[in-house]
């Protein structure tokens, strides 16, 4: 029987018959997999550990006519301090769903996974970091990394370079910043702050957020990566 080694974090799970639980593991190597996890749901099973949310170490699991079963787990880390922080854990919950509706089944996703990684990390041990504008940068950075980074220099529609010294209009059916004459009323405003941080953010990478002010792009950037997902994410609801 052909066995899988991979390390992985666990981005949802759904019950699944008395004692087990269909894991989603998000894979550097093979994307998103399913994989069973048998029995996980019976006292003293070894697998339980594994077969919860965000769960990230080396999982091994065998295949068997394009079904996968989670044999053992080498586990990492938890990130347990989200349990015990409603918010932090609702912000992480919208980091793997975006993960989870971004990835397919088989496709590399190394960049990713480290995004994701780094997210969770931050939301956990972080304690100065600012959950919301960590979960901000990171919706930017995501975008970045599944093809659809923002027009930050040129108008999204015109293409004609932009003028930023008092800010610009973010049109999110377009892709970016636009120029005045392209400006709308779907468009909304942003500061010459907000253009920077965003800017910095994308040459920088994730970095624990500092409550800056750039929580107030959440929700840009949130209609901004759902409209390009063609999937509302529910949990993203629950946020800011
Ligand atoms: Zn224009």
């Amino acid at each position: 029987m052909p066995s899988i080694t991979t390390p992985g974090i666990v981005l949802r799970y759904a019950n699944y018959r008395d004692h087990d639980r269909m894991l989603t593991i998000l894979s550097p190597r093979y994307g998103k997999l399913d994989v069973l996890s048998r029995g996980c749901r019976r006292p003293k099973s070894a697998l339980m550990p594994a077969s919860e949310l965000f769960v990230y170490g080396e999982f091994v699991c065998y295949q068997q006519n394009d079904h996968a079963t989670l044999s053992s787990c080498t586990i990492s880390d938890t990130f347990y301090p989200l349990r015990l922080d409603p918010y932090r854990l609702t912000c992480a919950s919208y980091l793997s769903a975006l993960c989870a509706a971004a990835v397919q089944p088989g496709e590399e996703s190394a960049e990713l996974y480290a995004l994701l990684l780094k997210g969770l990390y931050y939301l956990s041990y972080e304690k100065d970091a600012d959950a919301l504008e960590t979960t901000t940068a990171f919706l930017l950075l995501f975008a970045d990394v599944i093809g659809y980074r923002p027009r930050l220099s040129r108008c999204a529609h015109c293409r004609t370079p932009l003028d930023l010294a008092n800010g610009a209009p973010f049109d999110i059916a377009a892709g970016g910043l636009c120029c005045p004459m392209c400006a709308s009323r779907s468009t909304f405003r942003m500061s010459v702050e907000d253009i920077k941080w965003m800017s910095e953010t994308i040459r920088s990478g994730l970095k624990p957020q500092k409550n800056t002010g750039a929580g107030t792009l959440f929700d840009v950037l949130r209609r901004y990566v759902e409209m390009r997902l063609e999937t509302p994410i529910k949990v993203s609801k629950l946020l800011p």
